[in-house]
């Protein structure tokens, strides 16, 4: 045999066998053999560099050092899962889906696991690249250490396989490799990990692979993404996925009705205690691939999937104390600190309690004996008193009238669950909080800036607000403490980059009250620039800030503006007037605009946006020529509003082949006028 055919049946080998063992659970020789075969192999392969393979077994050792970890677009965003915590939430989830799609619906049930989120690359059967969840849109490339798990097949076995393709899936820690490593820990007197999910997606995160190859990490698959895959639901396509190599859970079921998910949930809320790693919930997914385009996607999730949580465990101890935090939008979360006590695993020290209604509502008092859970959220609540043990002397919680930070009085709005510090201008932590939303990466981005450095320029009083910013030079920062030349100039240099951000993102950055990402663009696509969003109605923005006095009129009938944006309800509204009556926030965005900032969409954002469909509404059905998403674009690139179901609204139905019955039967009762895809191009 040549040495080419010599290490490619090594190759061969050890991947099944690393098959059976990791993915199958099934080894068929013994750990001593295998050993030895991998020695063979990685001294052949030292001997001949020429056969390297970044996808032969032996890179299974690690070695590769990451410095950094770049960052990384995802081609197919990853989403979030819409959570629901009991049967009713289900139930109610089904009937919206269901007056969306047509025909019956068959459901996917899947084990939620807790781990660390991922999507693997694959280019003509080879693993070629692993990147984190990060914020949905762009990751971390972690390529190399994930090359060390072991149940991530570098090669993947079949015909059928895609030539590019993305499976998403859960790196975690099974329980017996997390006590190990604890045990080792503990033997060496270092602290004990906290848990198996922070332990995986810290080992992620490690510059060492060959450090991440010691640790038990698993791979768990449980969706494909990318465009053409031969499969029409999402059950086959785990299926698929088991014979291309890959561990898919056997969990997974299909089922045939709501009742069945019921079922699936119960079953596995005790059952799962028995499982080798750690589950929160159930993931419910509508099996039919062309049922799940029907549905989409809402801002953070998908429509046609919802994650069941398993209550959470819940424990009591004694509430010390209430503080209060103040939040950069001037918003009072009042904490409770608590006894430390332990939950799933973890030291807990503070629960949050919202706000006062809530503190009200459960009459919650200091000294109080108190029930904490800890969900989903990082943070865990309170959820009940036990009065029994109340003490005799004990006194109802009188809220906070005054901000912890500033003394300034708090105040309340009507409808309002928080209270709020009004002092927006000089309360410390709304002043750097405002300020480090400003920079953040997806407000303005600037390079160069971090949270430490806002504290510092803000003490040293040469920023007040983020249009100070812009008046930063090298000579001013140089004398703050570990400040170089080198990151002086990068600082200016990226403050002075970020005058390039599209006005939607500025429009974010202001940091006006409920206008988040979302909205901002929403608000930014309508208004395209600063002036005509801030203008209020007969009474063009008046560079001559003492003309905001009268305005009670034109407050009135810019919020009636506002609000029939769609999707800008009556509190975004409210606080963006609130917004232009401030004579500082004015006076702020003057500044930014003199500075240079993008306050204006740009041509090339405009490009192809009318507002021909402008009050018009429609619902799109079947299946078309052009993508779901291009044809929904268009609709909203000419000003049309989509909806998901045919109501006495809808205007027009477009609509495409295999649309089904009910919905054909729906439009012709109410009389929408139905188009074809033709018929609308021919609209615009
Ligand atoms: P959350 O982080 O609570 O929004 O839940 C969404 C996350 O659940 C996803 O990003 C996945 O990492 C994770 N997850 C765990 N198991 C599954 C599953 N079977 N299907 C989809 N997502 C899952
Ligand atoms: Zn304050």
């Amino acid at each position: 045999m040549d040495v080419q055919s010599q290490i490619n049946s090594l190759r061969d080998e050890l991947r099944e066998h690393n098959y059976n063992y990791y993915v199958n659970d099934n080894p068929t020789i013994s750990d001593f053999e295998f050993d030895k075969k991998l020695e063979q192999l990685k001294s052949i392969e030292a001997a001949h560099p020429e056969f390297y393979d970044a996808t032969s077994p032996s890179v299974r050792v690690g070695g590769e050092i990451t410095k950094n970890f770049n960052t990384v677009k995802h081609i197919n965003r990853m989403y979030s899962l819409d959570n629901s915590y009991s049967i009713e939430d289900l139930q109610d989830w089904e009937t919206r889906i269901k007056k969306i799609v047509d025909g019956d619906i068959q459901y996917t049930c899947e084990l939620k696991y807790d781990g660390a989120s991922i999507s693997l690359h694959y280019e003509n059967g080879k693993f070629v690249q692993a990147v984190t969840r990060g914020d949905g849109n762009q990751g971390d490339d972690v390529t190399a250490n994930v090359r060390t798990i072991k149940s991530v097949p570098l090669q993947l076995k079949g015909d059928d396989i895609p030539a590019k393709f993305e499976i998403r899936g859960e790196i975690v820690l099974p329980w017996d490799g997390f006590h190990k490593m604890n045990e080792e820990r503990a033997a060496q007197g270092l602290e004990l990990y906290r848990n198996p999910r922070n332990t995986a997606s810290g080992s992620l995160k490690l510059q060492d692979s060959a450090v991440v190859a010691t640790r038990p990490l698993d791979c768990l698959l449980y969706q494909l993404a990318g465009d053409d895959l031969p499969v029409k639901n999402q059950y086959d396509s785990l299926t698929l996925a088991r014979k291309w190599g890959f561990k898919a859970p056997k969990e997974s079921k299909l089922l045939n009705s709501i009742e069945e998910v019921f079922e699936f949930i119960n079953h596995w809320d005790t059952a799962r205690k028995d499982l080798p790693y750690e589950t929160d919930g159930v993931v419910v997914k509508v099996n039919s691939l062309r049922q799940q385009e029907e549905l989409g996607f809402t801002a953070k999730a998908p429509k046609w999937a919802m994650a069941y949580k398993f209550a959470a465990e819940q424990v009591s101890t004694r509430l010390e104390e209430i503080t209060y935090q103040v939040g950069r939008t001037g918003s009072i979360t009042p904490v409770a600190n608590l006894e430390p006590v332990e939950i799933s695993g973890t030291t807990v020290r503070r629960a949050s309690l919202h706000n006062a209604d809530q503190i009200e509502k459960l009459d919650i008092r200091v000294g109080d004996e108190v029930y904490v859970e800890k969900g989903g959220e990082i943070i865990p609540k309170i959820v009940a008193v036990d009065l029994a043990k109340r003490p005799a002397d004990s006194v109802p919680t009188v809220y906070a009238t005054k901000c912890p930070e500033c003394e300034t009085t708090l105040v309340r709005k009507e409808g309002d669950a928080k209270h709020y510090c009004p002092n927006e201008m000089s309360c410390p932590p709304q002043v750097k909080g405002r300020i480090e939303h400003f920079i953040s990466r997806k407000a303005m981005d600037i390079d160069g800036i971090g949270a430490e450095t806002v504290g510092q320029l803000v003490e040293a009083g040469l920023i007040t607000n983020y249009a100070d910013l812009y008046d930063l030079t090298v000579e001013q920062v140089l004398p703050l403490e570990r400040m170089a030349q080198k990151s002086a100039e990068n600082m200016v240099q990226g403050i002075e980059a970020s005058k390039n951000v599209p006005f939607e993102r500025v429009l974010f950055a202001l940091g006006i009250r409920y206008v988040g990402e979302t909205v901002a663009k929403k608000l930014a696509k309508h208004y395209k620039n600063i002036d005509a969003l801030l203008a209020l109605p007969d009474e063009p923005l008046k560079e001559n800030l003492d003309l905001f006095a009268d305005t009670t009129g034109a407050s009135d009938k810019k919020i009636e503006e506002l609000t029939a944006v769609p999707e800008i309800g009556i509190s975004i509204a409210q606080s963006i007037v609130e917004f232009i009556q401030s004579e500082d926030q004015m006076r702020l965005v003057h500044r930014l605009k003199e500075a240079g900032l993008q306050f204006a969409l740009s041509e090339e954002q405009l490009e192809g946006q009318t507002d021909r469909l402008s009050g018009k509404s429609f619902v799109i059905s079947g299946v078309f020529e052009m993508s779901r998403n291009d044809l929904k674009k268009l609709v909203e690139d000419n000003g049309g509003k989509i909806s998901s179901s045919i109501s006495s609204k809808t205007d027009y139905l477009i609509r495409g082949d295999k649309m089904g019955p009910s919905k054909l039967e729906k439009a012709e009762k109410l009389g929408v006028t139905m188009i074809s895809q033709q018929e609308f191009l021919a609209m615009l």
